[in-house]
This record gives C-alpha cells, sequence and structure tokens, in this order.
C-alpha cells in the first residue's frame, strides 16, 4: 500500500469512528445472544462470535466459578439465550440446575467436548477414582479444541454467520499457536529444576504438561473444599527439601494460605498474582491471550529473581 493509499485509509477509518458516535444505534443487532459460565470462556466466545453475537458471562473477572451459585436474574438471562457455553469436567456444574431452573431450550455447548483430561493428582487420603481437571484452558494447544467447539456450535444455531465464525476462529487459532510457540521458548531458557513453583489451587495441571513447570498447591483442584494443616505442612516440607523458586497467590483465592507458607518457608511471596480461573477485570489480563502471556511473564521474572 503507497502512503497516500494508507492515509486515505486512516481517513476513513476516523470517519467510520465518528459516524460511529453520532449514530450508536446503527451498529448491526447481533444475531445471537450468547451466555458462557466463566470470564475466560466468554472471551473465547467473544473472539469466535465477533459482533454476530452478545456474550454476557456470569462469573466475571475475580470471581470463583468452581465454588459459585447462579442468582435469579442470571436464570433470566439464559432464559433468553439461544446458546449457552460451559467449560464442563464438573468445573461449572452448577449449570446443569441453572439450565433447569431457566427452562433453556436453547442449545447447550461443552466447551472441552471430546478432549481427554489429564486426571487431578490423587486427593491426599488416596482414595477415590481421581477426578478430571477442568482447566484445559491452561495448555494454549488444547485450547484449539475449544474454539472449534465454540465455532461448530454457533455455526449450529446460526447458519447464516457460519462463514464468519469459521474465519474468526481460523485466525484466532492462529493467535493461540503463535503465542503457545512463544510460551515455549520463554520457558526453553529456565533450566528445568528451576521450574517449580507454589500457587493456591491445582489450577496449573496442564500448564505444567504443556510447559514443563511444576506447581504445588495447598488445595486441590476445585476451591471447595480447605487445604488440611497436614497437606500445607507437607507442603512446606517439599518446599524445604525441592527448593520451590516461585510462590503465587491466584487473583480467585484467598491470600492467607500462601502468606502463611511463605513466612513458613522464607519464600517471599510473588507481588503479582496468577490469574488461573478468571481474567482480570481490566489490564493486560482481561483477555485469554494477555492472560496466558501476563503468567508466563510474571512465572519466569520471579524464578529469575530468586
Ligand atoms: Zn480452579
Amino acid at each position: 500500500m503507497t502512503p497516500v493509499l494508507r492515509s486515505l485509509r486512516l481517513a476513513a477509518v476516523s470517519l467510520v469512528a465518528v459516524a460511529g458516535l453520532c449514530a450508536p444505534a446503527a451498529a448491526a443487532e447481533p444475531a445471537l445472544r450468547a451466555v458462557a459460565s466463566f470470564s475466560i470462556l466468554g472471551d473465547l466466545v467473544r473472539q469466535v462470535g465477533g459482533e454476530r453475537v452478545a456474550v454476557e458471562v456470569l462469573v466475571g473477572p475475580g470471581s470463583d466459578a468452581h465454588v459459585y451459585s447462579p442468582k435469579p436474574a442470571q436464570a433470566k438471562q439464559v432464559g433468553q439465550a439461544q446458546l449457552v457455553f460451559s467449560n464442563g469436567m464438573g468445573f461449572d456444574g452448577w449449570m446443569t440446575r441453572l439450565l433447569k431452573s431457566a427452562g433453556f431450550k436453547g442449545r447447550h455447548v461443552i466447551a472441552s467436548e471430546g478432549i481427554r483430561p489429564l486426571k487431578a493428582a490423587a486427593d491426599e487420603h488416596g482414595h477415590g477414582p481421581a477426578a478430571a481437571d477442568p482447566h484445559v484452558w491452561q495448555d494454549m494447544a488444547r485450547v484449539q479444541a475449544y474454539v472449534k467447539n465454540i465455532a461448530q456450535g454457533l455455526c449450529a444455531a446460526d447458519a447464516a454467520g457460519c462463514d464468519s465464525y469459521r474465519r474468526h476462529a481460523a485466525a484466532y487459532g492462529q493467535q493461540l499457536d503463535a503465542l503457545d510457540q512463544e510460551i515455549r521458548r520463554a520457558w526453553s531458557a529456565i533450566p528445568t529444576q528451576q521450574r517449580l513453583v507454589i500457587s493456591s489451587h491445582d489450577a496449573f495441571g496442564y500448564y505444567a504438561s504443556a510447559y514443563g513447570v511444576r506447581f504445588l498447591a495447598p488445595q486441590g483442584v476445585s476451591t471447595d473444599s480447605e487445604a488440611s494443616a497436614q497437606g500445607v505442612a507437607r507442603l512446606v516440607r517439599q518446599i524445604r527439601q525441592e527448593k520451590a523458586s516461585a510462590l503465587f497467590v491466584e487473583s480467585i483465592a484467598d491470600p492467607r494460605l500462601i502468606e502463611q507458607i511463605a513466612r513458613e518457608t522464607g519464600l517471599k511471596a510473588s507481588g503479582a498474582g496468577l490469574y488461573s480461573d478468571s481474567l482480570a477485570p481490566q489490564g493486560e489480563a482481561a483477555s485469554y491471550l494477555g492472560m496466558m502471556r501476563y503468567n508466563t511473564r510474571v512465572l519466569i521474572a520471579a524464578i529469575q529473581a530468586r
């Protein structure tokens, strides 16, 4: 493009922006109303849906979907949607009840469908079947399957928009792939034995397996039960023995447990929180791609600061 053409294009864009300000009602009405169970999934649905889809999120940034209970107003939101997206694997199991109470007649898409789950670490009593670890989004390669499932669900509900959903899905898939490679490159510079990190709950199993980082946590794959005193004591011993590199509080978690572990091990908690199950309300980690980039950067910075 010549400089002249480029400046013309810029001028055209700013005219459109001004016109948009004058006549906000002129924007195309979305073809679909969708509800997503939590903020990370909401961003993925927005990326694929584009402007044809109005997306509402039930568990917003900073809130914990594991222990969520839907409010009556949200049953109404769900009742008015054509599509509902949940994560599945027991993460947002409250959705089943909500769909029932809302009398939802639309399409329910389970974003993790078809993905083979990692098993959660066995509980400390060592009995009961190991549960599926639902935190699939922490592995960017597996999120490609989320994006496919989302596009398929949108296409099934709105055939006229299918080309657009497929195009967005393909473009976003490329962004996922590029960042996935970037994260792998970033970790390859860190010696394997230094890649041991403590977080609040076991939310990083997929990140661990994808990017070769070890995570330990006082709480299990769900936040619905308290960490036991023995579990915390064992973790403190393990941190001392294995010389963990970094200690993190998650944005959705009560910081007190990590602060206690910091006191007992002398390992300082990183000032930056990790985003495990929720996006940030604003800033870099307010999108899924931004969250993955941010988490990786603060993890590596904490390890390098040791
Ligand atoms: Zn979690």
